[in-house]
């Protein structure tokens, strides 16, 4: 195996075993990423130097310290997480040229673990998509068939990661960003639970939904991130001070005996999923059921409701965080104002792209007075039902099952309609508004013409139990024929 193919954890045992050097490793990396990169586009920007003298400085401390968990090891990094020095775009004309003063704490948190910062990779436009097509700097493609999306929002993550342009990634999930592409691009995707990672230093789309999480080659890799990234973070106030489960642990041992599944009826009789998503997601049950998994049928009502509620709530958030973006306090400047209102406005006409408009509109008339109880007033209510409905079902079922997207990876420009591009999300969306947390495993491939489509499941498990998910992802993963 090349040193670019490595996971995490193969990395962060070679480097400690000293098979290799951080500087190797993150040189293998670099090499990799101009020898493909021009044809994959995951990356934005990609400060070799730096990297290289992290990279340098991680080897040094290895002679004194053998105990940190990813010392040495390079990771990519979606571009609307700050990072002390380098560019944070968001994908956004708006923020061409910024530089962050400071780091996120999940930047923090990582780099206090020893790992590496190496890249900056490609998303939707402030995280608003499905496909990376509604980037304002650039087009990335599914390593897996450089005609389609790797999806979105963090399709730069999965992109990089499922071509082995990266050893791991990070990206964030509003509605299903982390899930969606990397069912596309063949990794695994944790979206962790509402406030089990802090926000700080992350550029907020719908600060209630957004959350980071690790985009990997394997479980392993992801429980080994997530370990690093959750906790408590005095400056994210939705980060409980409770102590974090001990993630390498709840994996020992895993299997599917004895679990419980439980497939939500609401989710399969769906028009629309693909024939080849839904033999996968069959065989997937079945080879659970085979490996001493209890499949249970569970309803979760409300779930008709939840794009409708996600796309009143999400846009009306987006529309409060970005208005900071209007020229003055942050980001591009019309150079042809003449007094302050014409400043706002040309600023934020020429900086943000369409359907970041899009957003701001529907979630500034959501807001408006006369419009406020019948939209978002009404929404958040109805959140609370399906909120309700994962309540009482994770009260029978360990977790449930369900495909992660409707369709695989689609071609470059084949969803034009911004309606058929949220309709991606159809799976995602509910366990996002109920604030629980969620796994996309890679389950086998989409037969499309003579090209194979990747194609993940998604484990959802009631907050606060990552322990759970990744000890029942952990089994899935070992599961043959699956
Ligand atoms: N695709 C969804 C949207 O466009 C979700 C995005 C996300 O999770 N950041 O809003």
């Amino acid at each position: 195996m090349s040193l670019h193919e490595l996971g995490v954890r193969q990395a962060a045992e070679g480097l400690a075993e000293k098979k290799f050097s951080s500087v190797e490793l993150t040189q293998a990396v670099i090499d990799r990423v101009r020898e493909k990169d021009s044809e994959i586009g995951a990356y934005l920007t990609f400060d070799e130097e730096g990297a290289l003298a992290s990279a340098k400085a991680a080897d040094e401390a290895r002679a004194a310290r053998n105990d940190l968990p990813l010392l040495g090891v390079p990771v990519a990094i979606k571009d609307l997480i700050n990072v002390k020095g380098q560019p944070c775009t968001c994908a956004s004309k708006m923020l061409k040229g910024y530089t962050s003063p400071y780091d996120a704490t999940v930047i923090k948190n990582l780099k206090a673990a020893g790992a590496v910062c190496a890249g900056r990779v490609n998303m939707d436009e402030f995280a608003m998509g499905s496909s990376t097509e509604n980037s304002g700097l650039g087009v990335t493609r599914n390593p897996y068939d450089l005609s389609r999306v790797p999806g979105g929002s963090s399709g730069g993550s999965a992109a990089a990661v499922g071509g082995n342009l990266a050893i791991a990634a990070f990206g964030t999930d509003t509605g299903g960003s982390i899930r969606q592409p990397a069912s596309f691009c063949n990794i695994v995707g944790l979206k962790p639970s509402y406030g089990r990672v802090s926000r700080f230093g992350v550029t907020a789309f719908a600060s209630s939904l957004d959350q980071v999480g690790p985009m990997t080659k394997s479980v392993d890799d992801a429980a080994m991130l997530l370990q690093v990234l959750a906790g408590h973070d005095e400056m994210d106030g939705t980060t409980p001070k409770d102590p974090v489960p001990d993630y390498m642990k709840a994996m020992e041992g895993a299997s599917m005996k004895g679990v419980k599944i439980g497939l939500p009826k609401e989710y399969y009789d769906v028009s629309g999923l693909d024939p080849e998503v839904k033999r996968i997601t069959d065989e997937a049950i079945r080879s659970c059921e085979a490996a001493g998994a209890e499949l249970v049928e569970v309803s979760l009502p409300h779930t008709e409701y939840a794009m409708a509620v996600y796309y009143i709530i999400a846009p009306a958030e987006a529309s409060a965080n970005l208005a900071r973006f209007d020229g003055v306090r942050y980001g591009h400047r019309s150079e042809r104002s003449d007094d302050v209102f014409n400043l706002y406005a040309r600023s934020r006409a020429e900086g943000f792209g369409p359907e970041v408009k899009r957003r701001i509109i529907m979630g500034t008339y959501v807001l408006s007075s006369g419009y406020y109880d019948a939209y978002y007033g009404r929404a958040s209510k109805v959140r609370t039902l399906i909120r309700r409905d994962f309540e009482e079902v994770f009260k029978k079922v360990d977790t449930l099952l369900t495909p992660v997207a409707p369709t695989p990876a689609f071609k470059i420009g084949e969803v034009q309609d911004p309606l058929t591009m949220y309709l991606n999300d159809l799976f995602t969306i509910p366990g996002s508004l109920a604030g629980n947390c969620s796994m996309s495993i890679p389950a086998g491939f989409a037969q499309s013409g003579d090209v194979k489509l990747p194609v993940g499941v998604q484990f959802i498990c009631d907050a606060y139990r990552e322990d759970s998910l990744l000890r029942i992802g952990k089994a899935f993963e070992g599961l043959s024929g699956k």
